[in-house]
C-alpha cells in the first residue's frame, strides 16, 4: 500500500464524515466545524477548553475560531466562564443543549455500523494504527499532540481514582483522565515511533 492509496482513504473518510455531521447540525443552521468544535470542547480538560485550545487543535485562525465560538454560543450550545486565576482567560463549557446534540450525533451513524462490522482484534489494531500515524503526522507538522490525560508522562496515579498532574500540579479525578489535553506529552516519543526520514 503507497501513502497515496492512504491518502485517498483517508480524504475519502475524512469527506464522508464531514457530509454526516453537516447534517447532524443542519436543523440549527451549524457548520461542520462548528460540530466539530463543540466535539472537541466537550472531550478536553480544563487547561484545553479556551479559545487558544481550539484555535491549536483545529490548526484554524483565531478569527474563524471566534466566529465558530461566537456561533456555538448564540445558538445556546455554549457558555463561558473566566479563570479564577487569570482575569483574561475565559473557558468553554458544553451546555446540556449542546451535550444533547452531540448524543444525537456522534459517533456518526455509518462511523458506528463500520466499527460494530469489524472483529474486536482489528478494532484494537485499528486504533493503534492510526494513533500511530496521527502522532507522527503531528510530530512532523509541529502540531500539539492533544493525547488521553490517562497516558501522558506526566500522569501519575496517586491511588485508587486518584491522580496528579506532574506538569501543573494539581490533583486529577478520574473524569480528568479520560479527557484529552493540549499540554499532553506521550510517555515514549522516540525515534522508533517515528517513519522513516522521506
Ligand atoms: S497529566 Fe498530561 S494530559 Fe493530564 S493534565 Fe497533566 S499535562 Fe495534561
Amino acid at each position: 500500500m503507497s501513502a497515496t492509496l492512504l491518502q485517498d482513504y483517508f480524504e475519502r473518510i475524512a469527506y464522508l464524515l464531514r457530509s454526516e455531521t453537516r447534517l447532524a447540525g443542519i436543523h440549527l443552521d451549524l457548520h461542520p466545524i462548528q460540530m466539530s468544535a463543540l466535539h472537541y470542547l466537550l472531550r478536553c480538560n480544563r487547561y484545553s477548553n479556551t479559545p487558544q485550545g481550539v484555535t491549536d487543535y483545529f490548526g484554524l485562525t483565531k478569527g474563524t475560531v471566534s466566529q465558530t465560538l461566537k456561533a456555538l454560543e448564540g445558538k445556546g450550545l455554549i457558555r463561558r466562564s473566566p479563570d479564577k486565576q487569570d482575569g483574561r482567560k475565559v473557558h468553554l463549557h458544553v451546555t446540556a443543549e449542546g451535550k444533547k446534540l452531540l448524543q444525537r450525533s456522534i459517533p456518526a451513524p455509518a462511523v458506528v455500523g463500520a466499527w460494530a462490522g469489524l472483529p474486536n482484534a482489528e478494532q484494537d489494531q485499528l486504533v493503534e494504527v492510526l494513533r500511530k500515524i496521527l502522532q507522527a503526522m503531528q510530530f512532523m507538522n509541529e502540531l500539539k499532540p492533544f493525547g488521553l490525560c490517562r497516558s501522558c508522562r506526566y500522569n501519575t496515579q496517586l491511588g485508587e481514582g486518584e491522580f496528579f498532574c506532574e506538569l501543573t500540579r494539581e490533583n486529577l479525578s478520574e473524569t480528568d483522565v479520560t479527557l484529552i489535553c493540549r499540554e499532553f506529552q506521550a510517555p515514549s516519543l522516540s525515534e522508533r515511533d517515528l517513519p522513516p526520514p522521506l
